[in-house]
């Protein structure tokens, strides 16, 4: 038995040893993959239920490892986010998005909505309000057409703080989401608090809504208390045609999910709603 269970404290350290090299590795890699051009973003599509029409995007970062291939960002956005390198990373997607919107439009596409997210660390800067500036600045987007998605942790944070940062982003213009709405500690004063001008539904009450009739209620609650707070209603991860007949039953303003379309390369997304628009 001593033997057992020395083996088994081994085999532990052993798979410990593993993680945290595998950690370190992305963590070494993750610190060059800005400079080495490794980074890029996918847009998923969003569609507006009433006139049917797709009115925006979300940009979604993707690190294309040299070796290791495509890592997903729930690997890496947490490291990036730890490490203080989401900073960097987070302005570079934001100047990405803002420059492939205008592309976008000088190749003959409607006017998107392009949504950008924003993690916890990136709002507690200081510098943030001057590099969004200078990012709508340089590329010529219209503010009204950029929209910044923020968890409910990141707002929890320091609320304070974060209550002047988010007035001073609605106030240029720019559309705010709340992002994963109904995971987080939600408090519902929140809602109230902050200049919010969209609430996305998580998907996991989504993926829930055929079988769950609680997570119909929540949906439903969620998308009343929104309209009456004046806010738009976003449902993501939309994959089945129930979910979104149900959805527009409620009047759910847009939708997102694997239904519409995956996320995809710019020029991909530029030739779906090029299609779409004429079908
Ligand atoms: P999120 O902001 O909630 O993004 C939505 C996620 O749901 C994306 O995962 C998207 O690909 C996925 N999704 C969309 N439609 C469907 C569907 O119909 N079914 C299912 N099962 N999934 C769907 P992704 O791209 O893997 O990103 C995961 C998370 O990583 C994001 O969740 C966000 O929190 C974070 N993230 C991604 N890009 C960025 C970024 O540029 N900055 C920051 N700070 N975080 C990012
Ligand atoms: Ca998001
Ligand atoms: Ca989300
Ligand atoms: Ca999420």
């Amino acid at each position: 038995a001593k033997d057992k269970g020395r083996g088994t404290y081994r085999f532990y350290a052993a798979q410990m040893n593993a993680q945290s090299a595998e950690r370190l590795i992305l963590e070494s890699g993750l610190r060059r993959a800005l400079v080495r051009e490794e980074l890029l973003l996918h847009y998923q599509p969003k569609l507006d239920l009433k006139t049917q029409r797709i009115v925006g995007v979300e940009a979604l970062m993707r690190w294309r490892h040299p070796t290791l291939g495509m890592i997903s960002p729930a690997q890496f956005i947490p490291i990036a986010e730890e490490t203080g390198l989401i900073e960097a990373m987070g302005q570079w997607a934001l100047r990405q998005a803002c420059s492939d919107a205008v592309a976008w439009r000088r190749q003959g596409l409607p006017a998107l909505q392009m949504s950008v997210n924003l993690s916890p660390r990136q709002l507690g800067s200081r510098t943030l309000i001057s590099e969004i500036a200078t990012i709508l600045d340089e590329s010529g987007l219209e503010p009204e057409l950029l929209e910044l998605e923020i968890t409910e942790g990141a707002v929890m944070k320091n609320a304070e703080q974060a209550v002047t940062v988010l007035e001073t982003i609605r106030g240029m213009g720019i559309g705010l989401a709340i992002d994963d709405f109904g995971t987080g500690y939600s408090s519902l004063s929140y809602l109230r608090r902050f200049p919010l001008s969209t609430v996305k539904i998580d998907r996991s009450f989504i993926h829930d809504l055929s079988e769950d009739t609680d997570a119909q209620a929540l949906t439903d609650s969620i998308i009343t208390l929104a309209h009456g707070l004046r806010m738009q209603v976003v449902a993501e991860g939309v994959e089945t045609m129930t979910q979104l007949d149900h959805l527009r039953s409620r009047g759910c303003d847009v939708i997102q999910g694997y239904l519409l379309s995956r996320p995809l390369p710019a020029e991909e997304l530029c030739r779906f709603v090029g299609g779409y628009l004429h079908h």
